[in-house]
């Protein structure tokens, strides 16, 4: 299994698939034909449908910034659900293409290339091998993690971490509306000032929490900086668990490092072997990696055993299965951002079950991530980021699902 670093990339939102990773695919292609005067790409499938809302065209532009840019809605035989184009000309006569692969997380495969992250840095291949490591070798999560990727991991996560406390600051800190023409204002502040009456203590929490997912989700739907946990479209999961342990119950940051490492961990079992891209498995690959991950994290940062971290992650995907990716308008928006406040709660649950539970527990992590695999490919494209399906498609009409 590779290095859990690609699990975390920052960069501009609103989606890893839609802006990062065509945003890196633009940069590397570019890169190899310095000579050429005119650049074409081509969009096509969740790309195409999609790019549009998800700001797709801007992303490449900021690395290319005269490419000519066609978004190819007809029905085509693609290899992945996320394909690019790109072809270089110079003088009028074609000097190179490429087709290149938006994979999820902002991670690209160029077509017949090895893979832009070949090194194999865990002898582990799943959560199962995982644990066996630790115990054979005495580590707990971290401890594994450390061994495997080194000291420097942590200096890594540490600018991660940071980046992902900005996001919150910031997102708490901005009001207004928010771009792409649905009219949706912003409610981290909010719902972050928006104590009622003699609330009780979980209630605070759950507040919080959510206003945090908030937050982040809604810098990530202004086209700002955030971290990808695993992907743009989930980033505020994670982020607002970790952010209200920190900040409101008072964990070390050292320990919120740890807790980092071990969500990393998670989304890259996830992405190794299944997907973490809504375009080709639905939501459930998105939000409910994030929601695993964090369930994972928040599990390690409470000190629960090897078998309690796996079977948080484990709940935390199993209730997420068969989630449609429904985006109205092409935005990351609705549902994308309450989505990530659920999540986050459905997170602390799936702790809560986990610690009294786990000794009975009868499917594992590898199992259910290897089902969301499968239920995502069985998924009709309708509900895989193109917005032809859901939400996306009943957004105008009545309250009987009629148009207006
Ligand atoms: S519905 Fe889920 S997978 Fe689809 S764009 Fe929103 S967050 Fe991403």
């Amino acid at each position: 299994m590779k290095s859990i670093r690609s699990v975390y990339r920052i960069g501009n939102g609103p989606s890893s698939s839609h802006t990062v990773g065509p945003y890196r695919a633009a940069a590397l292609f570019r890169a190899r034909y310095p000579k050429a005067s005119r650049f074409i790409v081509t969009l096509y499938g969740s790309l195409a449908f999609t790019g549009e809302g998800h700001s797709t065209g801007k992303a490449i532009r900021n690395a290319i910034p005269d490419a000519e840019i066609i978004f190819d809605r007809k029905e085509h035989d693609l290899p992945h659900p996320n394909t690019m184009l790109f072809i270089a000309e110079k003088d009028g006569q074609e000097i190179g293409r490429a087709r290149i692969f938006s994979i999820g997380g902002g991670s690209i495969q160029v077509e017949n290339e090895p893979s832009e992250e070949d090194t194999h840095v865990y002898p582990e291949t799943c959560f199962s091998e995982i644990m066996d490591s630790c115990r054979s070798l005495g580590l707990n999560l971290p401890g594994l993690i450390r061994l495997r990727e080194g000291d420097s991991l942590y200096d890594f996560l540490a600018v991660v971490w940071e980046a992902m406390k900005d996001a919150v600051q910031r997102g708490l800190n901005t009001e207004g509306i928010l771009p792409g023409g649905l009219g949706i204002t912003r409610k981290a502040k909010l719902l972050l000032e928006k104590r009622c009456y003699n609330e009780a203590a979980e209630v605070t929490m759950n507040r919080v929490i959510a206003a945090y997912a908030y937050a982040v989700s809604e810098e990530n739907a202004d086209e700002h900086i955030v971290v990808t946990a695993p992907t743009c479209g989930s980033c505020g999961v994670l982020p607002a668990v970790l952010n209200y342990m920190e900040h409101d119950r008072g964990f070390p940051e050292e320990e919120i490092l740890d807790a980092l490492a071990v969500a990393g961990l998670v989304g890259n079992i996830i992405r190794e072997n299944a997907s973490i891209s809504g375009a080709e498995c639905g939501c459930q690959a998105e939000i409910g990696s994030a929601c695993s991950m964090t369930a994972a994290a928040l599990a390690s940062l409470y000190r629960l055993n090897i078998d309690q971290i796996e079977y948080a992650a484990e709940i935390a995907m199993e209730h997420n299965l068969g989630l449609t990716c429904d985006p109205v308008g092409g935005l990351v928006q609705i549902p994308c951002i309450e989505r990530n406040a659920v999540a986050a709660m459905r997170a602390i649950s799936s702790v809560n079950l986990s610690r009294f539970l786990y000794e009975t527990r009868k499917i594992s992590f590898d199992n259910v991530i290897a089902t969301m695999y499968r239920t995502g490919r069985d998924l009709n494209e309708k509900y895989r980021e193109t917005s032809h399906g859901g939400l996306a498609n009943l957004y105008n009409t009545n309250r009987l699902g009629k148009r207006q």
